[in-house]
């Protein structure tokens, strides 16, 4: 059997790849039949797929060991040359929505590829490519500000992520250091971090008007590919979380503020959840995976074969080492129909939740290699995260073998940092629709509307003094606002999605799965609210779909003796 390590890399000939491309679009255009349209149709996947799968094993392969500069350079030059592999998917989903076979290729495909293809084609047209490239650079003159981060703490010096630890730190007055050290980086450089997000705005509104629209917010919705629900049902959906889910945060941090003896929660104190200690896994990484087998063994018969295809190609590379990205993902390589998880293992409770979550990611396109449209291996990313974060909850029976006797305690903190994330969540998301529809606010007016935003969905949050988040500059961190615009509302409603299915869960577990399993075959062939209705979960966007999801939850938490975890 091939292993990953075997998986052939070679450099696509770009010029000759689509040369090939673009004969059999001909062929497409000029199908006789049904049948040959759809046999030009296959060939062209096949090249699509293999461009996809070289750059997959070159992204995978540069980002487990940095110093293999063999692989960097193959990943520039695939960085270089994406647009135009873009360019190859833009001209086949226009000849594809305009083929005299239209309507008997959607009775085959399905409508998702059609809408898809139409997603991609209304938010895109020749005139905008200056401006696309204009936002590239300033997302990456973010990303590079960010990344460059050199924060003196103490006497030594910090990056951003390095920082992050200090968080978590029993002693309160070095908690509250560090994030002052954090913020002083935010406000050295509030300039630049200002322009950057000011011509980001006004570039993506230049963006909205040549492509025929108000504003970025359809822009936005069209490149997050929402395809059967828009920005007013969202609005009702973040009604929901400020009225049902707010109040039980609030009471969240209450009693976490007793808990760790505080008279009242500052904000550095957040992340420091229980003063004996987060719970954390009581074994080595091998350890680890070998308890996720036994539990994949366990949990079905499906996901006993998925985990042992991972581990028979060597489909994980879990563990940090030495020139080792940071960060965590899944990704598929498509000729070879294989998942890849990549992590860095710490010794935290995040281990276990890479080998759920992760792997609730590679299941599920796992359960989806065998469509014939690549555009449905995955699904769109707020139905994504259902299979992922579902998945986390489905592993709950066998946690115990990763936490012992501090199980209670991993669940609680669980659930309770799923619960008090969807606040801050919707406060994102409503963030973006308010930057987009005010495209001329200054910096101050977009901070001003943060700092109202806090004030409703996160009415717990205490700054104590500190300048720059006390003027609403907080967002400023999040890299989903500079970086993949409307990217976050999704997910809250795969939470919501996934409280669901633990629900069902402890109703009838073999229902539920069997549940699950179904959508996860399903892979990205619907949109988001056919998917949960095929799984037999409520719409987010339904009134009293929140409550009911949490109501059982919200007990559960209740009847929790947190002084005890
Ligand atoms: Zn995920």
């Amino acid at each position: 059997m091939q292993t990953f390590a075997n998986y052939t890399y070679e450099r696509p000939n770009i010029p000759k790849v689509k040369e090939g491309f673009y004969q059999r679009l001909e062929q497409f255009q000029n199908a006789a039949s049904l049948d040959a349209a759809i046999d030009a149709i296959d060939e062209l996947n096949a090249i699509r797929n293999h461009l996809s799968t070289m750059y997959n094993l070159g992204f995978i392969r540069a980002s487990i060991d940095t110093r293999n500069e063999f692989y960097h350079n193959e990943r520039d030059f695939f960085d270089e040359h994406l647009p135009e592999i873009q360019e190859l998917d833009t001209a086949f989903y226009k000849e594809l929505l305009k083929s005299s076979f239209e309507p008997q290729l959607r009775d085959k495909y399905g409508s998702q590829l059609f809408d898809l293809a139409e997603c991609q084609i209304k938010a895109f047209s020749k005139e905008i490519i200056p401006l696309l490239q204009a936002e590239n650079k300033l997302t990456s003159d973010y990303s590079k500000l960010i990344a460059s981060a050199d924060i003196n703490f103490r006497g030594e010096s910090y990056t951003l992520a390095q920082l992050g630890p200090f968080s978590e730190d029993p002693d309160r007055e070095t908690r509250k250091e560090a994030l002052e050290a954090r913020q002083s980086f935010f406000a050295e450089n509030k300039e630049k971090l200002d322009s950057i997000y000011d011509n980001l705005v006004k570039t993506r509104q230049q963006i909205a008007e040549k492509l025929g629209y108000k504003n970025f917010v359809e822009v936005g919705y069209l490149r997050m590919q929402r395809i059967d629900y828009n920005a007013e049902m969202v609005e009702r959906f973040r009604k929901q979380v400020e009225e049902v889910i707010v109040p039980i945060a609030t009471k969240l941090y209450e009693k976490q503020a007793k808990r760790i003896g505080v008279d009242s929660l500052k904000f550095y104190d957040e992340s420091f959840a229980f003063s004996s200690g987060n719970a954390t896994p009581k074994g080595t990484p091998e350890w680890i995976i070998e308890n996720g087998k036994k539990m994949y063994d366990e949990l079905s018969e499906e996901t006993s074969e998925f985990f042992q295809y991972m581990l028979d190609r060597e489909l994980l590379d879990l563990e940090a080492k030495k020139g080792k990205e940071s960060g965590g993902y899944c990704t598929y390589i498509e000729d070879y129909q294989s998942p890849f998880i990549f992590s860095n293992f710490n010794g935290t409770s995040g281990d276990i939740d890479v080998l759920t979550h992760e792997a609730g990611h590679a299941f599920q396109v796992y359960s989806s290699r065998n469509f014939s449209v690549p555009e449905y291996y995955f699904p769109t990313s707020e139905s994504a995260e259902i299979h992922s974060m579902s998945m986390e909850f489905f592993a709950y029976p066998w946690m115990e073998n990763f936490f012992k006797e501090k199980v209670e305690k991993y669940k609680y903190t669980h659930i309770s940092d799923a619960i008090q994330f969807l606040p801050y969540g919707v406060a994102v998301d409503e963030f973006q629709h308010l930057v987009y529809e005010n495209p001329d606010w200054t910096p101050e007016e977009r901070n001003q509307a943060w700092r109202n935003l806090e004030k409703k969905y996160l009415p717990h949050r205490d700054y104590d003094g500190i300048e720059s988040l006390e003027s609403g500059a907080f967002w400023q961190k999040q890299g989903h606002i500079y970086e993949d615009p409307f990217y976050y509302i999704d997910y809250t409603l795969a939470q919501v999605c996934a409280f669901q299915f633990l629900k069902k869960s402890q109703e009838n577990r073999g229902k539920a799965w069997q549940d699950y399993i179904d959508l996860c075959k399903l892979g990205g062939s619907k949109p988001f609210l056919e998917l949960v209705q095929s799984a037999n979960l409520k719409s987010p966007f339904e009134e009293g779909t929140v409550e009911a999801a949490v109501s059982f939850i919200e007990d559960w938490l209740d009847n929790i003796d947190d002084q005890k975890l």
